[in-house]
């Protein structure tokens, strides 16, 4: 098969799915044929291409693309045609990765169900009446949806591992600073972290492979190269565990998951010992504090963040009739341009940074990622991956966590954590509940990255 054939093809499936679907915001057919062709080119030529070569793939629309529409989710960066490429994006692009195009968020990566995205839901391939998760729901759809076979997520809080759970896809967070954060659209630099989506845990690995690795234009890029994730895949594909200690988290036992959702996760490691692995339990008596202390210090990062979206710079201007005064258009531009939880995240963190609170919120807040990242270490030391289920819940049906904040945040109770540390965390399919997938989690230590991929293989 040419390149060109495979994108075609999956060009065709895009067509003929996206009206289910909506996993796209925008597909670069043109751009797509020109990457599989010059992939083609080079190939007729005699010339070495890498495993990824003409291989395509969706990329979550807070990455930024060169010229390709690039909005995040939001209504205040619509039309925004970005004059570079993140650091991501070159590496794939070098690689010979064929870009479809775009894909769904919630408004700038916040969210768990792509419903706050400003252009309307994507919906769960396995039953349409259901969220994808999120905030990355349109790249874990369209690769549950076979429209591509690889895709882009970033993971703050879980955009990429819960996505991936409540799809049947797999979705790896790197270790934070182990992928640039270069042209990322910001969020919460703090926790930002681009990462692969894909239907098994090689494929997840090779992309990640390529994307990963020091920049020197983002400052809390790691100097070291990625751990070998790719060959770390391929021992666990062999099945065999032996002397792998899984870390089971007391706190985590019985807390919140759903029957369904719990039993899927006994199985899965069931099936991680018959292959060898051992189970010791860990306690980490600070990770009830994860979601709390997230939803304080994201919101404080996003309100900075966010400050530069001012109706000059990017995007939508509202107001600008010469009637308005530049603050007037500002004000307008932002209470137009961003969407009610976009509002309410600003409004925290405004507050919880202003002078006389920080102490009390921000600090405090900092404080317990310490203590999260102790508990981490200490329980590494007796085991070498920590296991939980990805998410309490299955996909849950549209419309029916939006009217409550805290319900909506309660899908990131147990992949928060590894954020707040900053290890590397995966989603792998661990079976169904009521028809429906549900994802073991397994997380290691910073820059230990190809430990869960082994683990991860082995499962499959
Ligand atoms: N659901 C989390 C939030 O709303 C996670 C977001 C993310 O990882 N981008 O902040």
């Amino acid at each position: 098969l040419s390149a060109v054939e495979v994108a075609t093809a999956h060009l065709d499936r895009i067509d003929a799915v996206e009206g289910k679907v909506h996993a796209f915001l925008h597909v670069d057919r043109d751009g797509a044929l020109k990457a599989a062709k010059d992939v083609d080119d080079a190939r007729a030529k005699g010339e070495t291409t890498g495993p990824l070569a003409g291989v395509p793939i969706a990329v979550k629309d807070v990455i930024t693309t060169k010229g390709v529409p690039t909005t995040a989710g939001s209504k205040i960066l619509e039309g925004w045609r970005p004059p570079y490429d993140a650091t991501i994006m070159t590496r794939m692009r070098e690689a010979g990765l064929v870009m479809l195009g775009k894909t769904n968020m919630d408004e700038f990566a916040m969210g768990s169900s792509t419903e706050y995205s400003a252009y309307g839901p994507t919906y769960n391939p396995w039953d349409t009446t259901r969220i994808p998760g999120g905030s990355g729901g349109g790249s874990a759809a369209a690769v549950a949806a076979y429209e591509a076979p690889l895709a882009i997520g970033t993971d703050t809080g879980g955009s990429i591992r819960q996505p991936a759970a409540v799809t049947g896809t797999v979705g790896a967070k790197p270790t934070y600073g182990g992928t640039s954060r270069y042209g990322l659209v910001a969020f919460s630099s703090s926790l930002d972290t681009p990462g692969p989506c894909a239907r098994t845990v090689e494929d997840a690995a090779l992309l990640h492979a390529i994307i990963g690795g020091h920049d020197p234009r983002d400052s809390t890029s790691i100097p070291q190269p990625v751990p070998d994730v790719v060959a770390a895949a391929r021992l666990g594909a062999t099945g065999d565990l032996s002397g792998v200690r899984l870390g089971l988290v007391k706190e985590f036992a019985g807390d919140g998951a759903e029957p369904g959702v719990a039993a899927a996760y006994r199985e899965s490691v069931d099936a991680l010992v018959k292959l060898g692995a051992e189970v010791v339990e860990v306690s980490c008596p600070s990770f009830k504090f994860a979601l709390p202390a997230y939803y304080l210090i994201a919101p404080s990062e996003c309100s900075s963040n966010l400050a530069r979206f001012d109706g000059v710079r990017f995007g939508l201007r509202s107001g600008d009739d010469g009637k308005h005064s530049l603050e007037e258009v500002m004000q307008l531009t932002r209470e137009e341009g961003f969407g009610a939880e976009v509002k309410r995240r600003i409004i925290l963190g405004t507050y919880a940074l202003s002078a006389g609170y920080y102490d009390a919120y921000y600090g405090q807040a900092q404080k317990v990622r310490t203590l999260i990242s102790r508990d981490f270490a200490q329980a590494f030391e007796k085991a070498d991956v920590l296991v939980a289920p990805t998410t309490p819940f299955v996909a849950f049906p549209l419309g029916s966590r939006t009217s409550d904040p805290y319900q909506m945040y309660l899908a990131d109770l147990y992949t928060i954590p590894s954020n707040l540390y900053g290890g590397p965390a995966i989603s792998v399919p661990a079976g169904l509940s009521e028809g429906l997938p549900v994802g073991l989690q397994i997380m290691a230590p910073t820059m230990a990255d190809d430990r869960m991929y082994r683990v991860a293989a082995a499962l499959e």
